[in-house]
């Protein structure tokens, strides 16, 4: 009987000091695993000698791909060339810093061949990140799923285990601003959880900073909800009747009792309030229509430079 193929993904981005580590301990756990497997590492444009390195494991472990994009896209466009690439019955994406436990995978296989077609691996607890950082995610999530469908499950990240019918689901997505996290929940399917602690980083640094984490949480929710186009109509309406009873608030006591001039504050606070409201307004809808314009363009997702 044909043995079923493990297709792991893994993008790299000025990873050198990782990719060894990275390997000594993902080959043994693979290889225990009783299966084929594949390790698909994409290089994400790196700057370092990230590239040089892989290369030279691949004479030591001959189950690694390496995928050389042209350049940095981001980590998004790096998983979605695994996927495009992978060709095994079921496949894992994790990052090479070791935080995602590679002991894991044989818990997802056993799952996965119970008859689960998607395995998440859940954080437990984020004691590692910092506080800002726990108090910001926990936002997002609450805001995220408040607004979108379908709900994001929390703690979960691009760990996980899916089958090769999600992988070929997911692979159907080819919007240029890349929400896996969103994508993933909307393919659905058929899911168990496994819960576990995140380590910290083994090597080098994370390449996340609280602008990159902002930026990413409005792709996100611009990609899976339009209800922030809709705050503008509602506020609108509000501040429509409000003035309308004021208006006539301010008709009557000039009929019954005259004229009164003063009330520079309550205009200019009037003024200011409302002038900041449509700028805001003007700025979500401008992030919608910068996403149409991107979107519009049809370019490429990613370019490879080499597949080695
Ligand atoms: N990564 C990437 N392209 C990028 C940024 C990150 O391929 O532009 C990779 C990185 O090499 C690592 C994974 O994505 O394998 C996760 O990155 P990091 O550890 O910095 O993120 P965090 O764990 O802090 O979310
Ligand atoms: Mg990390």
């Amino acid at each position: 009987m044909l043995r079923a193929k493990i297709s792991v993904v893994v993008p790299f981005y000025n990873e050198a000091e990782s990719v060894e580590m990275f390997f000594d301990m993902v080959i043994p756990i693979l290889k225990r695993a009783k299966l084929n497997f594949e390790v698909l590492c994409v290089n994400d444009g790196s700057r370092d000698n990230t590239l040089e390195l892989l290369v030279g494991l691949k004479g030591k472990y001959p189950e690694i791909k390496i995928i050389d994009f042209s350049r940095n896209f981001g980590k998004d466009a790096a998983i979605t060339a695994g996927l495009d690439f992978a060709e095994g019955n079921c496949i894992v994406p994790m990052d090479c810093d070791l935080q995602d436990p590679p002991e894991l995978i044989i818990d997802m296989l056993k799952k996965w061949k119970q008859g689960f077609e998607v395995v998440l691996a859940q954080r437990t607890d984020r004691s590692q990140d910092t506080l800002a950082k726990r108090i910001t995610a926990g936002w997002f999530y609450k805001i995220y799923n408040w607004l979108s469908e379908p709900k994001l499950p929390e703690d979960v990240g691009d760990f996980r285990l899916m089958d090769r019918k999600v992988t070929d689901a997911i692979k159907m997505f080819r919007e240029r601003k890349r929400f896996m996290k969103g994508l993933f929940a909307f393919a659905g399917f058929k899911t168990a959880i496994i819960e576990y602690k995140r380590p910290e980083r083994s090597r080098g640094t994370s390449k996340w900073s609280y602008m990159k984490l902002w930026n990413y949480a409005i792709d996100g929710i611009t990609s899976f909800s339009a209800f922030p186009l809709k705050i503008s109509t509602y506020f609108g309406l509000v501040v429509t009747l409000l003035a309308f009873i004021r208006g006539l608030w301010i008709f009557f006591r000039t009929v019954f009792f005259g004229i009164d001039v003063p009330g520079y504050a309550s205009l200019i606070v009037a003024i200011l309030f409302l002038g900041g409201i449509q700028l805001v307004s003007l700025g979500i809808i401008g992030e919608y229509v910068g996403r149409i314009y991107i979107e519009s363009k049809q370019r490429p997702l990613y370019i490879v430079r080499d597949v080695i």
